[in-house]
């Protein structure tokens, strides 16, 4: 099956000029780039061909796109210009779901029923906010109805919910409720348990490892955790599950030994100074470390590519 690198010609090159190549990146015919980005964020100003370019050029084959604000109409712009390679998600990130307006319940329905969304998100059901960015606090429980409801409908279409969630114990309660009630939802809970700079005294990272051994329903990803000493400039990073050299901290490297086969890769990038080439590259080659460090050989395929492909059924 060639779907998904046929338009990746540009980029593709032999096994003589690319002899270092992270295993995940050398398919049969050569070497391709074998990443799908499964946390990727349209923002205002972005384009179709910026996108494209900068995917080309840090070797992710696939990216999910979740808006930032109402916006899914620039997603499906990027999309369109290359529908094999973009996985564009229902945006959830504007205010109406952070009250719970169950009218963007029935927008989603229409939007998931043209066919080309493959997930809804981000989903912030716990968010801090940051004040100098002037944004809310949010709290969505859930387990309440308005997030089951989003469940039934995420399954009733089989794409993915992605979700934000700082790890408060009311907040994991409330999340295991929803994966107990709806054992077919694929649910991303992104970041790896980590929690916000501003709660890491207060809360601490949660043991995530330990709600996907009771919940085989539940993805992580290792987006927006990089150390910000691998590229100053590339946008607000949380707490990062390695030191500034790329080395895992050990909790983390049994997360991702544990569950290689739910972890996924993900950049995460919702400023504009994150579609710049140095981030890109350098948190591309950062995740390319991480996950060369999981003792068993074929998670760095998994994490990097496998698992997604699976999810998104590509
Ligand atoms: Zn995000």
């Amino acid at each position: 099956m060639t779907i998904g690198f046929g338009s990746l010609a540009s980029c593709v090159t032999t096994n003589r000029t690319l002899p270092t190549a992270p295993a995940h990146a050398i398919t049969q015919q050569g070497v391709k780039p074998a990443r799908i980005d499964a946390h990727g964020h349209t923002v205002r100003g972005l384009t179709p061909d910026k996108a494209i370019s900068l995917m080309d050029k840090a070797g992710i084959s696939h990216m999910v796109l979740m808006a930032r604000g109402r916006n899914d109409a620039l997603t499906t712009k990027i999309y369109k210009q290359d529908p094999q390679r973009i996985l564009p998600f229902v945006s959830t990130m504007y205010p109406g779901w952070h009250r719970q307006d169950w009218r963007v319940l029935s927008r989603t329905e229409r939007k998931l029923s043209t066919g080309i969304f493959k997930g809804v998100g981000e989903v912030m059901l716990r968010y801090y906010g940051i004040p100098s960015k002037n944004e809310p606090v949010i709290n969505v429980p859930a387990d309440s109805s308005f997030i089951k409801k989003l469940s039934d409908i995420a399954v009733n279409y089989n794409v993915v919910m992605t979700v934000h969630m700082e790890p408060e114990a009311e907040a994991i309660r409330s999340l295991e409720n929803l994966l107990d009630y709806n054992k077919k939802l694929k649910l991303v809970w992104a970041h790896c348990g980590t929690v916000a700079r501003v709660g890491l005294k207060t809360i601490g990272h949660a043991d995530i490892g330990a709600i996907m051994d009771r919940h085989p329903n539940l993805y992580t990803d290792i987006a927006g955790v990089q150390p910000r000493s691998v590229v100053p400039s590339g946008g607000l990073r949380r707490p990062p599950i390695t030191d500034s050299d790329g080395n895992l901290f050990p909790r983390f490297k049994k997360l991702l030994e544990r569950h290689s086969d739910r972890v996924l890769f993900g950049l995460d990038t919702p400023w504009m100074e994150c579609w710049a080439e140095k981030p890109f590259k350098r948190w591309t080659e950062w995740a390319d470390k991480v996950v060369s460090q999981v003792e068993d050989t074929g998670a760095a395929e998994r994490i990097m590519h496998k698992n997604a492909k699976r999810l998104f059924n590509i």
